[in-house]
């Protein structure tokens, strides 16, 4: 059985891989199992340096994985470099990572109690196709970084690159067995590393719907998971905010990665006072992303995924928008920018869209604006652009949301954490927090007694 990737811009197959099934996933598992014991006892400095060597390998390939990334995902170019940047970032961040993430001493009654850091053992890593190497590589990071081996299943649309990146990892010199990748459908695959009583842990980013069968699964053996699901977060727009930078910065919250992203602010609120002046400066700004072949260093926009995905997200746009852009004809899975007026109440207000689409919403005061953004199930990312910091604040403080951004809609960085609160899931990724998903803690008292 083989499995045919494709480019989305051009709809042309690029690679035919075999597809892997549950035997290829045990012994996948085994390998990780048997590579386990050593790769934890390593000395830390030791396995610090073998990360840094593989952030080195990803520095000096970094054009190789930014072709690979765009050609499978339909990725703008030049978005791809900047992702596979953050990927080597990561590695570098985790191999400082590896010698800090302690425990501590508690004082007790009669002797010390302290804290270790326990890796967990094998650590199943279930990803998208969205941001494929980054989203593998803000898991990898940490679970490497804590002395766990690793079995990573990226999403059957796009395992080009982490098939790379485990090839990197050998000539980095990480032992053999330590970083696995099985390609293979989700439903054999990633059900299988779920139920396989050697994997400790799963770590998964997908949609909340598979992510309710990861927890289900994973209840059998109270296998640990982290669920990165869904969102539909909110960018909120206040009437005394900088409107031309809020309407400017807007279209890349949403249409960036053609809104395939699990923070795309696709709702747009704002306030009555400023919403006729904002829709127009909001407009404009979005008919000026460039979208078109993602090979071209200029273009800021490419293709869906698949022409699957393209039909659900053409689902979401009925009767006239108020903008639509344009889009190339022929082949590849395009959509153009689309902006639509709703209601919270509408299917593109409530829905995951994972599209070019977004809806722009009133609101009439700072009560209806919390309220609005937080009548979701999901709670992953956010804005608020307001010149009043007060109001920032209080704002911030009372959205039910894992990443905001105050006068900006950048919420994804190295060093900071990164996760969701509702349906859109826990645990945390990223920065020092992303380590406690892939250690357990240890406590042990030691008497002193005489
Ligand atoms: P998906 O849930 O369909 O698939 C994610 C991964 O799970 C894939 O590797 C898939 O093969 C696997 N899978 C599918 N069914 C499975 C099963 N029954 N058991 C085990 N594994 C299974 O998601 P997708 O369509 O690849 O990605 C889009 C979704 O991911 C969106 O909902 C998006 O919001 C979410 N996402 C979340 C984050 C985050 O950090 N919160 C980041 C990126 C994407």
């Amino acid at each position: 059985m083989t499995l045919t990737v494709v480019n989305p811009a051009t709809e042309e197959p690029i690679a035919e891989l075999p597809r892997a099934g549950e035997d290829e996933t045990n012994e996948a598992v085994a390998r990780a199992k048997a590579a386990f014991p050593a790769w934890r006892d390593l000395a830390p400095q030791d396995r610090s340096r073998l990360l840094r060597t593989l952030a080195g390998l990803v520095e000096e390939h970094a054009e190789e994985l930014t072709r690979i990334e765009s050609e499978n995902v339909g990725k703008p170019i030049a978005g791809a470099r900047g992702e596979v940047g953050m990927v080597a970032q990561v590695f570098h961040f985790y191999a400082g990572a590896v010698d800090k993430h302690g425990g501590e001493t508690i004082p007790v009654a009669g002797g010390v109690a302290a804290t270790f850091r326990e890796a967990l053992g094998v650590v199943g890593l279930i990803v998208p196709w969205n941001f494929p190497l980054n989203i593998a590589s803000w898991k990898l990071g940490p679970a490497l970084a804590c002395g766990n081996t690793v079995v990573l299943k990226p999403a059957e649309l796009t395992p080009l690159s982490a098939l790379r990146l485990a090839e990197l990892a050998l000539e980095a010199e990480i032992p053999e067995g330590v970083v696995n990748v099985v390609v293979g459908p989700g439903s054999v695959v990633g059900a299988r590393l779920i139920e396989h009583p050697d994997v400790a842990k799963i770590g998964f980013t997908g949609s909340t719907e598979v992510g309710r069968d990861v927890m289900r699964g994973a209840a059998g053996q109270i296998k640990r998971v982290t669920l990165e699901l869904g969102g539909k977060s909110a960018n909120v727009v206040f009437e005394d905010a900088d409107l031309d930078k809020a309407a400017a910065a807007a279209p890349y919250a949403v249409f960036d990665n053609a809104g395939q992203d699990c923070c795309a602010r696709s709702r747009i609120l704002v306030q009555r006072g400023a919403y006729d002046r904002f829709v127009e400066l909001l407009i404009e700004a979005t008919g000026s992303v460039k979208v078109g072949d993602p090979s071209d260093e200029a273009t800021e926009m490419g293709p869906l995924i698949s022409a699957q995905h393209r039909e659900t997200v053409a689902s979401f746009v009925n009767g006239e928008p108020l903008f639509r852009g344009e889009a190339p004809e022929g082949p590849g899975y395009w959509f153009p920018c689309t902006l639509v007026q709703a209601s919270n109440d509408d299917r593109v207000a409530r829905e995951e869209v994972f599209g070019p689409v977004a809806a722009v919403i009133p609101f009439k005061d700072e009560a209806e604006a919390i309220r609005i953004a937080n009548d979701t199930p999901y709670g992953l990312s956010g804005s608020i652009w307001t010149r009043d910091g007060a109001r920032a604040l209080r704002v911030a403080r009372a959205l039910e949301t894992g990443v905001l951004s105050v006068n900006s809609n950048s919420s994804v960085r190295v060093q900071t954490p990164f996760g969701g609160f509702k349906q859109s899931g826990f645990g945390r990724e990223l920065g020092m927090e992303a380590l406690d998903g892939y250690a357990e803690v240890k406590t042990v008292f030691l008497s002193t007694e005489a």
